[in-house]
């Protein structure tokens, strides 16, 4: 059967109703790709997959949330959205809500916004408003703009939001066969891990699974707030999707951590750019920079000799949004610029060496 969205595959989990007007993209039903080169840093015994969160409609995860926090407001007749965003909400907002006939607003951070991202929101329509201030300036704007008007808050505070993205861990359970031994994640205002510890936990209990992975999450060195056990005022990172210093979901990705028996620890920029390197120059699977958290963390863990090597285990990195949108990353991340020549035959032979 034609696939018809998250929505209608996982229904049966999902407080939608007859009534609930589903609006989709056909997001989610994202692969599973096994990382080979990956496993070469991590041990013979294991198998790492990411999970292509960028082959979403909008190009990251943000999509699964917003499908499901989109129709519940089409439901109760909102008439417009608002979230504060890093750049992936904004996006995702913007597309679902014109497609719902929604106004949308996105509040952002000035200045530290991706192109591709901000470009998505302006193309579908949204009003973008830019503060002189971070992502949790952004967020306590929207919060007091929510009280006072009639407009749905989008942002992963949204429970529905939540709600959508649960599916990813009922995905990768379908694919396995079961549920993987560890998931690696980044952690930015922890919607995310919340969400697949949430799905995790309902899969075991409706016996699709066996068991429940270990939650390891990541923060960026410069914005690690929990990690660091208190608020961070001017988080800093290259992965700006993960630019966050006081995670809304903060209690529940720490619940997430202790009743798995995981950990939530901090990736430097630098590693963080090195995965981001090896997952585009080894694996063929471009990220932006925040999704690679996941996999620097991974290493950074198998390094420290943290994973049994008396078994067979599968590791799950969730590789939450597509490298396009942060071009200027890519380019800057490179050793070699694009080399320019004379329309001369010879001149491009001295470069070419096979
Ligand atoms: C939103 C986002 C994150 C962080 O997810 P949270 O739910 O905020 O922890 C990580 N990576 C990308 C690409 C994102 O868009």
């Amino acid at each position: 059967m034609a696939y018809k969205g998250l929505i209608e595959r996982y229904r049966q989990y999902l407080p939608v109703t007859e009534k609930t007007p589903v609006v989709s993209l056909l997001e989610g039903d994202t692969p599973l790709i096994r990382l080979k080169r990956v496993e070469e840093f991590i041990g013979e015994n294991v198998r790492v997959y990411g999970k292509y969160e960028g082959l979403n409609p909008t190009g990251s995860f943000k999509d699964r949330g917003m499908t499901m926090a989109i129709s519940k407001a089409a439901e109760k007749g909102v008439k417009a959205t608002i979230c504060a965003s890093t750049g992936n909400t904004s996006a995702s907002a913007a597309a679902y809500s014109v497609r719902a006939g929604m106004k949308s607003y996105v509040i952002i951070p000035d200045g530290h916004i991706a192109m591709g991202k901000l470009s998505q929101a302006l193309i579908h329509g949204a009003k973008v408003i830019a503060v002189e201030g971070n992502f949790d300036t952004a967020l306590e704007m929207v919060k007091l703009i929510c009280e006072n008007y009639p407009v749905e808050l989008v942002n992963s505070l949204n429970p529905f939001r939540i709600e959508g993205q649960k599916t990813g861990s009922f995905e990768i359970v379908d694919f396995l066969g079961d549920a993987p031994d560890f998931h690696c994640i980044p952690v930015g205002n922890a919607g995310n891990i919340t969400a697949y510890w949430k799905g995790y936990n309902e899969y075991k209990k409706s016996g699709k699974s066996s068991k429940n992975p270990v939650m390891m999450g990541f923060q960026a060195a410069g914005s690690a707030p929990i990690v660091l056990g208190a608020p961070v005022k001017n988080p800093e990172t290259v992965a700006t999707a993960i630019r966050i210093g006081n995670p809304a979901s903060w209690k529940q990705a720490e619940e997430a951590r202790d009743s798995s028996g995981g950990v939530i620890d901090m990736v430097t920029d630098e590693e963080i750019i090195g995965a981001y390197r090896i997952l585009a120059g080894c694996e063929g699977v471009f990220v932006e920079p925040a999704s690679a958290a996941s996999v620097a963390g991974l290493i950074k863990y198998a390094k420290k000799g943290y994973f049994p090597k008396d078994r067979e285990i599968n590791i799950v990195c969730v590789l939450t949004g597509h490298g396009l949108k942060d071009p200027d990353r890519a380019i800057k991340s490179v050793e070699f610029a694009p080399v320019t020549v004379k329309p001369d035959i010879k001149e491009i032979e001295k470069l070419i060496k096979i």
